[in-house]
């Protein structure tokens, strides 16, 4: 099975990938990586099962997650929705974060 986890350097001693799926962030403190910076095949398969993935599927569309948005079909119910823990949620506050 591919995996959608991607390594990302920022610029901190932590290790942090990105899962190219949901955007989130997965970060590791200590993590064994190479001269080069990079971690083993191994790992990202570790990261890929650890990491649960909050995946970007719309339950009423076949939406995409664009730069960490979701991109609804038109007309989806849940385009004013946000998604909290797997449900969708009216939102309710404009800038909650
Ligand atoms: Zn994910
Ligand atoms: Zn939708």
């Amino acid at each position: 099975m591919a995996h959608n986890i991607q390594l990302c350097d920022d610029g901190t001693m932590d290790t942090v990938f990105q899962c190219e799926k949901c955007s989130e962030e997965i970060r590791y403190s200590e993590v064994d990586r190479d001269d080069d910076g990079c971690v083993t095949d191994e790992f990202f398969e570790q990261v890929a099962d650890d990491h649960e993935c909050e995946d970007a599927s719309c339950n009423q569309c076949e939406a995409l997650m664009i730069q960490g948005l979701y991109c609804h079909e038109t007309g989806c119910p849940n385009t004013k929705k946000v998604k909290i823990d797997g449900e969708w949620v009216a939102r309710t506050d404009e800038d909650d974060e």
